[in-house]
C-alpha cells in the first residue's frame, strides 16, 4: 500500500525523522489558515502518489497570504499525470544547501534489504542510475545482523555527502532503517534529503509503501486503506474482500491462488491475448464470491471473454462447479466464459457444469486450451 507524501512524513515525525511541521487540507480556505498558523514563507505541495509533483506545477513556494490562496487555488483540483489532487499538504518552507538521495527496500533476489544513498538527490534516482551510476552507493543489509551506525558512517563516506554533516546523515539513516524494518515497509525513500544552510539533514519528501501483510499488526494502517487511490473496478474488488489488480486487455481472468493467477496472466499472453485483469478468489468457492468477481469483470467495458481457471486443492471442484452456476444463474453476463476445471473432485465438478455448457459458459481439458479458446472469443 502506497502512502501520500503527508502520511509518510507523519510516520517519519514517529520514528524522529526529521520533517517540517505540516498540515494536509482540502480546500483553500483551510489552507490559507494552516500557512497563516505555520508562519510564511510555505510550500503548497500536491498530494497525489505520483513523482515529478514539482516540475508538474504541484509545488510552490508562497511568501505570504495571498500567493498561498493562488497556488492553493490553482494545485487543488489539479491533474498530475492522470491523478487528481483533493488534498495539498502546507508546510514551512525550508532552505536548501544541498538535495541527496536516501532509500531502503527489499531485494528479494539477494533475500537481503537494500539501501541506496546519492549526493545527487531531487532528481529521479532512476535518471541517476542512468546517467552517473557511480553516484550512488548502494548497501546490501541482512535483516537479522542488522544495520550499526558504524555502517551507516561508512555508507555516508562512500556516497560523498558533505563531510561536515555525517554525523546527522547518520542519524537519519539509522532512523530511517529502523522505520523501514519496524514500520513494515516494503520501500522507504527521502528525496530530496536536504542540507540546510545552517547544517540540518531533513526529509524534504517521503514516498513510503507498506507491507500489506503485516497489516494485522498496525490498527493505525486502517485511515491509510480509506484515503487509497483504487479505480472503480478496484473499489468494488477491495470492498468484495478479492485480490484484484485492474489491467487493460480483454480478457477477463478469475483463478483461485495467487500463483495460478499469474500463470494464467502468462497463458493468456502465449496464446496471443491480453489480460483485463488479475484476480485471486482465494480458497473457498462460495457463490457470493463468483457472483462478485463476475460482476466486477462483467461490467468492465474492455472485457470480451472470462476465463475461469480453478484447481482444486483443499476447496473442491465440485464445491466450486456449484458456486459458479448458482452464480451464473444470478447474473446476466454479456461476456462468455470459458472455464478450466482441474485438481481434487474435478471430474465430479465438470458434470456439475455439463448440462449448463452453450455459447455462454463453455469448458476446456486443459489451460493452454481454455486460454485459446477465451482469447478466439475475445478478439472475433
Ligand atoms: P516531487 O517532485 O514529487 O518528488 O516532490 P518533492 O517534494 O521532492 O519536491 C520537488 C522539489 O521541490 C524539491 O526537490 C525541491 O527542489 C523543491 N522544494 C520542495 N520543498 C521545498 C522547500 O521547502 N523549499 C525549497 N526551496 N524548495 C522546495
Ligand atoms: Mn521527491
Amino acid at each position: 500500500m502506497d502512502l501520500f507524501e503527508y502520511q509518510g512524513k507523519q510516520l517519519f515525525a514517529r520514528f524522529a525523522i526529521p520533517v517540517s511541521p505540516g498540515e494536509a487540507v482540502t480546500d483553500v480556505d483551510a489552507a490559507v489558515a494552516a500557512a497563516d498558523r505555520i508562519g510564511y514563507p510555505v510550500v503548497v505541495k500536491a498530494q497525489v502518489q505520483v513523482g515529478g509533483r514539482g516540475k508538474a506545477g504541484g509545488i510552490k513556494l508562497a511568501a505570504d497570504a495571498a500567493e498561498c490562496r493562488t497556488y492553493a487555488t490553482n494545485i487543488l483540483g489539479m491533474d498530475i499525470k492522470g491523478h487528481t489532487v483533493n488534498v495539498v499538504w502546507i508546510e514551512h518552507a525550508s532552505d536548501i544547501a544541498h538535495e541527496y538521495y536516501a532509500s531502503f527496500t527489499l531485494d528479494r533476489a539477494a533475500k537481503q534489504y537494500f539501501g541506496m544513498l546519492s549526493a545527487e538527490g531531487g532528481v529521479e534516482i532512476e535518471t541517476v542510475a542512468e546517467e552517473n551510476p557511480d553516484a550512488i552507493a548502494k548497501i546490501h543489509i541482512d535483516p537479522v545482523d542488522g544495520l550499526t551506525a558504524a555502517q551507516c558512517r561508512d555508507w555516508v563516506v562512500a556516497a560523498q555527502l558533505d563531510a561536515s554533516v555525517t554525523d546527522a546523515a547518520v542519524d537519519v539513516l539509522v532512523a530511517l532503517y529502523r522505520f523501514y524494518v519496524e514500520g513494515d515497509c516494503d520501500l522507504a525513500e527521502i528525496n530530496p534529503l536536504i542540507v540546510t544552510p545552517d547544517g540540518r539533514v531533513h526529509a524534504l519528501d517521503a514516498k513510503v509503501s507498506l507491507d500489506n501483510n503485516a497489516e494485522f499488526r498496525h490498527a493505525d494502517w486502517a485511515d491509510y486503506e480509506l484515503t487509497q487511490e483504487r479505480d472503480v473496478r478496484e473499489q468494488a474488488a477491495y470492498e468484495a474482500g478479492l485480490q484484484y489488480v485492474g489491467l487493460d486487455g480483454s480478457v477477463g481472468i478469475i483463478a483461485n491462488g495467487a500463483g495460478l493467477a499469474m500463470s494464467t496472466l502468462d497463458v493468456v499472453n502465449q496464446a496471443g491475448g491480453t489480460a483485463a485483469n488479475f484476480l485471486d478468489v482465494g480458497g473457498g468457492a462460495d457463490a457470493k464470491k463468483f457472483v462478485s468477481a463476475l460482476t466486477i469483470i462483467d461490467n468492465d467495458p474492455r472485457v470480451r471473454s472470462i476465463f475461469i481457471n480453478i484447481f482444486g486443492g483443499i476447496t473442491r471442484g465440485a464445491e466450486v462447479a456449484n458456486g459458479i452456476v448458482t452464480a451464473i444463474g444470478q447474473i446476466d453476463l454479456k461476456s462468455p466464459i470459458v472455464i478450466r476445471l482441474d485438481g481434487t473432485n474435478a471430474e465430479e465438478g465438470r458434470k456439475i457444469l455439463e448440462p449448463h455448457l452453450g455459447d455462454t459458459l463453455q469448458m476446456a481439458p486443459t489451460m493452454l486450451d481454455a486460454a485459446r479458446k477465451a482469447v478466439e472469443l475475445a478478439t472475433r
